[in-house]
Formats: structure tokens, C-alpha cells, sequence
């Protein structure tokens, strides 16, 4: 790994915009291709699994073990520019970062991540982190989660996910599930009134999977508000908004004692403002949903949760994505026409208790594809429990993030 200094303009051959799940994967995959010029942008010195901050959330892990140095994770060989990318000018082929300096590139592969809209959600940025209001999105806020649950023995706790995408569109849920799986074992959950509250009209969009997922809410007495969103928090009362976004859904005011909130979210603005953007209200980067190459600039691609794909935002759609991106950039570099498509796979174990994970798996089409058929994939399995805990984060760390899964 070789560090750049300030205000440097170079030019490199790949350069990769954020060093997170998928920005890692790709350079790791690259380097091992052969590629000798890799750079990646990237400022945080932090490097997080993130899928475990669920487990953080629910008292299943410690926020620790979610967290490596980024020079620990940066790939031998790839060149770490240690800065934030702020514009694009893909007519040149030249990034521009927060610090003045630019950088040139034959190939620019995007994957800065998702913005968090903490507020978009009105009251929420005042009323987080403090008074029973929390979030696993956050990872000084998942430990903070597990506290105010360990410590909610009465009242009302709200779990609430957004419209529109988000980065695992199941961890909104999964936490209310490992909530109530505590609460019983405690023998306190029938003293605590508990509201799910969903944007969509099922607690999934594979109908199998909604119907197991509806009867873990029923079985645990939660209250299930489908077309509905938290659209306000009143931190001082303790309340939030419901807002009705339509068949059956509910416009009323709860109160809440526990609220788990997942914030609203879109592309980084900047990438909203930059050329690359598909210039609707998610402004993601604009590429082709099977090759990942950008639909008006060849030498550009993106894959993870910054890209306009439809998939499930996810670090499982990433371990699929990379491996067509590094085949394309290949191609368009030696000239051969692109080939590898990628198929929308996804997949969210969604935890649905301390012991038990329904591993949904699907893609574009919303079709199942399990990797091990033989458990039932619409229902929840023990076996999951023990690849969600320690298989993933094994494979995570060793294999994915060096490019060898
Ligand atoms: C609570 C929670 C639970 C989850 N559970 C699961 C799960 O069970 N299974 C699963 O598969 N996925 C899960 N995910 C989703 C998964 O973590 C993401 O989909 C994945 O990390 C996205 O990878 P990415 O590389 O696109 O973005 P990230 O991993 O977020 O990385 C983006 C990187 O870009 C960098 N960056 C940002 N802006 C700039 C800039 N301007 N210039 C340069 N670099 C920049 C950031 O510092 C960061 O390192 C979960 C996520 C959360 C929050």
C-alpha cells in the first residue's frame, strides 16, 4: 500500500471512489487480475462490517469486533489516496477532492456508499441518541440500542424503517425481533405495547416469506402498520408521527419509550449534483442494472449501494456485483465488448431471535435462490443463526474483503 501526499494530481489507471465493502472487494479482485494501478479514495481510517450492527443492536455482539483499521483492509499493492472525492467530470476523466487536488483515470469505478438523511425525518436529529431513541445505522448508536433495550421493562417501543431504498431494507425489522425475543425471555414483553412500522405493504416483497415473517410479528403481539411512516419525532414528548402512505395505512401519534429508527436515504449529494447521476430523487449513479457500466459513460461503473441497480442494498448483492465490475473493466480496458451481467441477487438473514435467521435470498425478479435448498428458504433455521454470527463475518473479513469470494 503506498500513501499519497496532499494537493498531489496523479493520474492512475483504475480508480476506485470509497473503500467500503464494495470499493475493497473490487480492488482486491482487480489487483489479483493483474491490474498494477489500483487507487483508491478513501478517508476514513475505519473499515466496518456493518451487516453486525444488528447484532451490536440486539446484545448479540460487540460494536468492536465491527471495526478494522482501513490500512489493515486496503489491498497490498493499491494505491490509498486518503481524501473525499467531491466532483466528477467525466468528459475529462478527472475526480476532484474536498482538498483542491485532482486525480485523473482511465476507468472510475464508484462506490461511495448511501447518504444518510438523519434530517429528512423531522425532530429526528435532535431526539437521537438520548431518551430512548436510537438506531443501528449508526455505529456508536448500536451499542446504544442494546442499552435502552436491555433497560425497557414497561411502555411502548416503536421500530420504524423509511420510504424509499436503503441499505438493508431487513435491519429495520430484525431488531424489532431480537428486541421481543429479549423482552420474553425476560418475562416483560407482555408489559410492553410494541408497534412495527412498515413503508411497504408486506413485511416482505416475496410473498412466502411475508406470511413466515407475519406470523413471527403475530406470535410475538407486535402491532404491524404496513403503508405507514415516522414521519416526525417529538423528542421532548416522547412521540412520534405516523404518516399514511396509502391502502391501510395508519396516520395517528404513538408514544413511544423505546424508538429504533432507520433514517431516510439517498445518494451522497454530491454524486446527486455530478454528471453521473440518474437526476431522479435517489440520484444514484446511473448505471446499466445487469453490466454495472454507467449508460452514458463506458469507463465509468458502480456497484454497492451507490449504484441506481433496483437490488436489495446489500453486502451480499456486492460479493455478486464484484466480480462482473472487475470482468468489465477488463473487457472495456483490453477492448473486448462487456459481457458478465449480474442477476439483482441479494440476500438478508433476517434475524428473527437469538437463535434463529431467515436467510432470504432472491433476485431482480424477486425469484428465491437459495444456496442450500434443502432448508425450507421461506422459514427461519438454526444453522443460519451460526452462519449470520460467525460464518459471514469469517467470510467477510478473509475472504470477500481480499477478493477471494
Ligand atoms: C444496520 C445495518 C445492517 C446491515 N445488515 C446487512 C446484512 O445483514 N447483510 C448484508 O449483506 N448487508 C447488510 N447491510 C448493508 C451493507 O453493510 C451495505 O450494503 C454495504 O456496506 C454497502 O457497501 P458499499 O461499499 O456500497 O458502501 P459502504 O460499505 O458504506 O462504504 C462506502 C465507503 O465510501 C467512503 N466514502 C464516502 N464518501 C466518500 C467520498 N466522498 N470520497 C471517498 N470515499 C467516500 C466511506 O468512508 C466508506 O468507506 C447492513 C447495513 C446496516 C447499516
Amino acid at each position: 500500500m503506498t500513501m499519497m501526499s496532499t494537493r498531489t494530481t496523479a493520474r492512475h489507471r483504475i480508480l476506485i471512489i470509497g473503500g467500503g465493502t464494495a470499493g475493497i472487494t473490487v480492488a482486491a479482485r482487480l489487483l489479483r487480475r493483474g491490474h498494477t494501478d489500483v487507487a483508491v479514495i478513501e478517508p476514513s481510517e475505519t473499515h466496518y462490517y456493518q451487516a453486525m450492527w444488528t447484532l451490536v443492536g440486539g446484545g448479540q455482539a460487540q460494536a468492536v469486533r465491527t471495526a478494522r483499521p482501513q490500512a489493515a483492509v486496503m489491498p497490498k499493492g493499491a494505491t490509498w489516496i486518503k481524501k473525499s472525492a467531491a466532483t466528477v467530470d467525466p468528459a475529462a476523466g478527472t475526480v476532484g477532492c474536498t482538498d483542491g487536488s485532482s486525480y485523473g483515470y482511465d476507468v472510475l469505478v464508484m462506490s461511495p456508499g448511501i447518504q444518510l438523511d438523519w434530517d429528512r425525518t423531522d425532530g429526528l436529529v435532535d431526539a437521537l441518541g438520548h431518551d430512548g431513541v436510537s438506531s443501528n445505522y449508526r455505529y456508536d448508536l448500536a451499542p446504544r440500542t442494546w442499552e435502552f433495550i436491555r433497560t425497557t421493562r414497561s411502555g411502548t417501543a416503536v421500530f420504524a424503517m423509511p420510504s424509499g431504498p436503503i441499505k438493508c431494507a431487513g435491519a429495520p425489522q430484525k431488531i424489532a425481533y431480537l428486541a421481543c425475543d429479549h423482552w420474553r425471555r425476560e418475562g416483560v414483553l407482555s408489559h410492553i405495547d410494541v408497534h412495527l412500522v412498515l413503508p411497504t405493504p408486506r413485511a416482505f416483497g416475496i410473498p412466502e416469506i411475508a406470511d413466515s415473517l407475519e406470523e413471527i410479528i403475530a406470535g410475538y403481539g407486535i402491532h404491524l402498520h404496513t403503508n405507514t411512516e415516522v414521519t416526525a419525532v417529538d423528542g421532548g414528548a416522547r412521540k412520534v408521527a405516523l404518516t399514511s402512505l396509502g391502502d391501510g395505512g395508519t396516520d395517528t401519534t404513538l408514544p413511544y419509550d423505546l424508538l429504533h429508527i432507520a433514517p431516510r436515504q439517498s445518494a451522497p449529494d454530491w454524486i446527486k449534483a455530478s454528471p453521473l447521476s440518474t437526476g431522479d430523487a435517489g440520484g444514484y449513479v446511473d448505471v446499466d442494472k445487469h453490466t454495472l457500466q454507467h449508460v452514458r459513460y463506458p469507463n465509468v461503473f458502480s456497484l454497492g449501494d451507490a449504484a441506481s441497480t433496483p437490488n436489495s442494498k446489500t453486502g451480499a448483492a456486492i460479493r455478486k456485483q464484484a466480480p462482473v465490475v472487475v470482468d468489465n473493466v477488463d473487457a472495456f480496458l483490453a477492448g473486448r465488448p462487456i459481457t458478465a451481467h449480474y442477476d439483482g441477487y441479494a440476500s438478508c438473514p433476517i434475524v428473527t431471535s437469538a437463535r434463529s435467521v431467515l436467510l432470504a435470498e432472491f433476485d431482480y425478479s424477486f425469484a428465491m435462490k437459495p444456496t442450500f435448498p434443502l432448508l425450507d428458504p421461506a422459514r427461519p433455521h438454526r444453522a443460519y443463526w451460526y452462519l449470520k454470527k460467525y460464518g459471514l463475518p469469517f467470510m467477510y473479513w478473509n475472504l470477500m474483503l481480499k477478493g477471494l469470494v
